[in-house]
């Protein structure tokens, strides 16, 4: 498998404090308002994409096919958007309970709401149920997905890619040319940043709805506590936990006028349902996680003898024309990687199995020095396994020329997430905005089938400079 290297923006706490700084004085009595961040897709846009990619999910997740549930999911659910803050937009809002005993729920851009088995199981009350189902709500009013897609595209494209990826007004067209990119997480990988503001808006939709709105910060509490130590639930991998949490939903609470008497916690219905979904047939996993990857039905197509064409921020370059483009959510790395060439590596994320990374990492020194070059190369290695455990150096230290630079090869072996072993060609080249690196991966078995595509494609680079 190859797990792209941990990226997390390391500002996002950073802006967070200051954010809380900024609202907290002065701000009482008042609550806090909260408004969609900069986005190039339109509402349209956030509909058509989450449409798609929960057509996909309801293929490829196990559904818990219980009217009932499904029925009291969509009341609470409808309920509580109501109050959601969507500026004006109708979006097509719709529940479903996944057969997954994960704790862990996402939503979809436009409204297209996944509630795990698990985390019903995990609620206690209705309450906190509804703050689970108030939080991914408020992820898709303040449009997080493709806020975080629009800033991964930027970060990774040039702005030609950029206009002829907006410019289109059809969410097919977009879809095409990124790939089925919730596969890379980008639509569901929050910052800590969207996090906490889902938190917020969820504590004011719980309140408004009658709810007692501490159930939200309760449920993340209880969630933490019990999984001390252990390994955390999943939710935390899509949701990262904000710092202060608990905090910043008190303070909200508050600034909304503290917990209404006889504000509700608990129902007999989600009683009934609860006992429901406990007493459901558990379904085996096959491709746990994330919603939008491609389950494993046999090797990919192999690679298209036509080739198209990519335009990055600094360079540019020729891929096989039946791959796709994933972003990673980072917005630091791209890959390209033929229909069923990611798949899940069975912690709920999804792994490169046939295909091409090209990221940057941090280095400096004299593009033409071939010592330098090693060094990079070798802390390129090594954050690749850390991340890749198993990872191992079979054919190192060859030189090369990519478009005319000189490069260094290195050969290396790891597990496949599709079984067995795989073979991983890193290219390494130092320029100016650190040590570019090309990953080229492909289970072991099937390499001779990819060598090919990989040679035309690096022979294809072209650096700006
Ligand atoms: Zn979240």
């Amino acid at each position: 498998m190859l797990r792209q290297i941990g990226a997390r923006p390391r500002w996002a706490s950073g802006i967070f404090l200051c954010l809380s700084l900024a609202l907290s004085p002065h701000a009482s009595a008042q609550r806090t308002q909260l408004k969609p961040g900069w986005n190039r897709f339109s509402p349209q846009q956030d509909i058509e994409l989450g449409k798609r990619a929960a057509g996909d999910a309801a293929k490829q997740l196990p559904l818990c096919n219980a009217p009932r549930v499904d029925a009291y999911l969509t009341e609470l659910g409808t309920r509580l958007a109501q109050k959601l803050p969507t500026g004006g937009v109708q979006y097509p809002f719709e529940f479903h309970c996944v057969n997954d005993k994960a704790i862990n729920a996402f939503a979809l851009p436009g409204g297209y709401v996944f509630v795990n088995r698990g985390a019903i199981e995990a609620a206690d009350t209705e309450a906190q149920l509804a703050g689970v189902m108030a939080h991914e709500l408020s992820h898709v009013a303040l449009r997080h997905g493709t806020n975080q897609a629009t800033k991964a595209i930027l970060a990774q494209t040039g702005l030609g890619i950029f206009g002829a990826v907006f410019g289109d007004t059809t969410g097919g067209a977009l879809l095409t040319t990124l790939g089925s990119f919730t596969a890379g997480g980008v639509l569901l990988r929050y910052s800590r940043t969207a996090e906490s503001q889902a938190d917020v808006m969820g504590t004011q939709v719980l309140y408004d709805s009658g709810y007692d709105p501490r159930a939200l910060a309760q449920f993340f509490e209880k969630l933490e506590a019990e999984t001390k130590g252990k390994n955390p639930p999943e939710f935390f991998s899509d949701h990262p936990n904000p710092e202060h949490r608990v905090e910043r939903v008190d303070e909200e609470i508050d600034k909304l006028g503290g917990v209404r008497p006889g504000a509700k916690r608990d129902s007999s219905e989600f009683e009934v349902i609860k006992r429901e979904v406990l007493a459901l047939p558990v379904v085996k996993k096959m491709a746990p996680g994330a919603a939008g990857v491609t389950a494993p039905t046999g090797p990919p197509a192999p690679p298209s003898g036509n080739f198209a064409n990519y335009q990055g921020n600094s360079y540019t370059l020729r891929y096989p024309n039946n791959w796709k483009i994933h972003l990673d959510s980072s917005g630091s790395g791209v890959s390209f990687a033929p229909e069923g060439g990611i798949v899940n590596d069975g912690s709920g994320h999804s792994a490169l199995a046939y295909g091409l990374i090209v990221n940057v990492g941090q280095a400096q020194g004299d593009p033409n020095d071939w010592s330098a070059l090693q060094d990079a190369t070798r802390q390129v290695i090594q954050e690749l396994q850390k991340a890749n455990p198993n990872m191992k150096i079979t054919r190192e230290g060859e030189h090369l020329r990519l478009n005319d630079r000189p490069g260094l090869s290195t050969y290396l072996s790891n597990d496949s997430p599709s079984g067995g072993q795989e073979t991983d060609w890193v290219v390494t080249v130092l320029r100016p905005e650190g040590i570019v690196y090309f990953v080229c991966v492909a289970p072991q078995s099937a390499y001779s089938n990819y060598d090919k595509a990989f040679s035309t494609l690096l022979d294809s680079v072209r650096f700006a400079h």
